[in-house]
């Protein structure tokens, strides 16, 4: 007898978290991801800022479900959902299922001016992390070799648009990148004259939280020499210049856009509802209303919870969805037909808190009503994201690393790949 089907889309925090948490159930999971690794998003900056090196932040797939004897993964791209037939079409053909998991993510976005990606790219990936790791280093080695003042000032220039917590993070990384790391690696420039921006739309910088950490954010990054701009909105964005509203054009060797997020394209072709951004909008046990066996977990969800609580797009969310998905399709299940989706359990979002790191020993941390800032939100911050990386290997290179940055102010990544060559 064959088992149910159960076909995740999306090796992310929700895809990975939902399969797990149906390892012991009597069901055939696939799992199908386009890239070959879970990727660990909330260190990505670190990698694009040489902090750390890729396989620290990244993990197969294979290999998480290599002892998970109920679940195969597929490397195939998704290109079409089809709801009718419930049928999957990708890449390498199509696959049936009796419940489906879209856990897909998001990408940048670009508010509509998609002609900016290519001037401003975003940070998703690690090829992402890798391209501005590269072309920010590539910057400061021409600069060393470059006898004009002006375009020596360009090259020395990095803009970051969008004062949230991508945002700031790697205006923080690239100002200590500057200022500490590679201050004794050049003779003809002096690092320390890079000019670091934080261009950010709202009055003011992390705006879920409250003024006061803000605040503090915005202090210590223009300590460590960040020019943070906030109420200033880009009007025009070409190769190397961003133009502002209120009348200012800064140049620019490296343009990093962190301002925003939408669903994948895909989302809109599912003839279902979607928000603005293309979430799908699901009802309080994850599902699309009128298709019961079909679940959004994670960022591509539109999900306001049995609370009423709208679930925000972070890890401990996605995961938590994840899980939820696996519970319901188990539950299901196991209950003797006919089945009644109107007693499904509901989604109830439990909330952690949250934090963003400004740079070494600087942070800033709410849980609950508790507001944490400075070194104890930064150790925090530490402990976090060190116990939620995937893999032992994983958790004691990214403590080595981070043990070394600290002591000695170095950053082991920053080796150069990717350039053309003449050869
Ligand atoms: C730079 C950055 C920093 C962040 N920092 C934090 C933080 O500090 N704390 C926090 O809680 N959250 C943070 N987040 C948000 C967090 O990463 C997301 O909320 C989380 O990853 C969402 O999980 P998910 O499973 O919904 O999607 P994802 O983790 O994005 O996974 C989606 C998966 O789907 C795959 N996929 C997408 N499209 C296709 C397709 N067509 N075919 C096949 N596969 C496909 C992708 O390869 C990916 O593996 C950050 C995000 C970014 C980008």
């Amino acid at each position: 007898m064959s088992l149910p089907k159960v076909l995740i889309l999306g090796a992310g925090f929700a895809g990975i978290e939902c399969a797990k948490a149906l390892r012991n159930a009597a069901v055939d999971i696939t799992i199908v991801d386009r890239q070959n690794h879970h990727l660990f998003q909330p260190l990505l900056y670190q990698v694009a800022s040489a902090g750390l090196a890729v396989p620290e932040i990244a993990h197969p797939v294979r290999s998480i479900f290599a002892h998970q004897k109920n679940a195969q993964v597929l490397m195939e791209e998704v290109t079409r959902i089809d709801l009718e037939a419930k049928c999957v079409h990708t890449s390498g053909g199509d696959l049936e299922y009796d419940y489906l998991v879209i856990a897909l993510g998001v990408k940048t976005g670009y508010f509509g001016n998609d002609e900016w990606e290519e001037h401003a790219p975003g940070l998703k990936s690690l090829d992402d992390a890798t391209r501005i790791r590269r072309e920010i280093l590539l910057a400061y080695e021409r600069a060393e070799n470059c006898d004009d003042p002006e375009l020596r000032k360009k090259l020395m220039t990095t803009v970051v648009i969008g004062g949230g917590p991508t945002g700031v993070e790697l205006a923080g990384a690239f100002a200590e990148l500057a200022r500490f790391v590679l201050r004794n690696d050049f003779r003809r420039i002096d690092t320390e004259e890079a000019r670091i921006f934080l261009v950010e739309a709202a009055p003011q910088l992390l705006t879920m939280y409250d003024e006061d950490l803000s605040e503090y954010t915005r202090n210590a990054l223009e300590e460590m020499g960040v020019t943070v701009k906030t109420g200033c909105f880009v009007e025009t964005l070409t190769e190397g210049r961003v133009e502002l509203k209120e009348g200012e054009t800064i140049e620019a060797e490296n343009i990093i856009w962190a301002a925003g997020v939408e669903a994948p394209a895909i989302t809109r072709e599912l003839g279902v509802e979607t928000d603005p951004g293309g979430r799908v909008m699901v009802e309080t046990d994850l599902s699309i209303p009128g298709f019961p066996e079909v679940f959004v977990a994670g960022d591509i969800a539109h999900c306001i919870d049995q609370a009423g609580v709208r679930v925000p797009g972070l890890c401990p969310a996605a995961m938590q969805m994840g899980r939820h998905a696996a519970k319901v399709i188990w539950e299901e299940l196991k209950a003797p037909l006919p089945k009644n989706y109107e007693v499904r359990r509901q989604f109830r979002y439990f909330d952690k808190g949250s934090m963003a790191t400004i740079g070494r020993s600087k942070a800033v941390a709410v849980s609950g009503k508790l507001k944490f800032d400075g070194f104890v939100a930064w150790l925090m911050w530490l402990f976090i994201h060190l116990m939620f990386l995937v893999g032992f290997r994983n958790k004691a290179a990214v403590f080595m690393q981070w043990l070394y940055a600290y002591i000695r102010y170095r950053r082991g990544a920053r080796i150069i790949t990717g350039v053309q060559t003449c050869d």
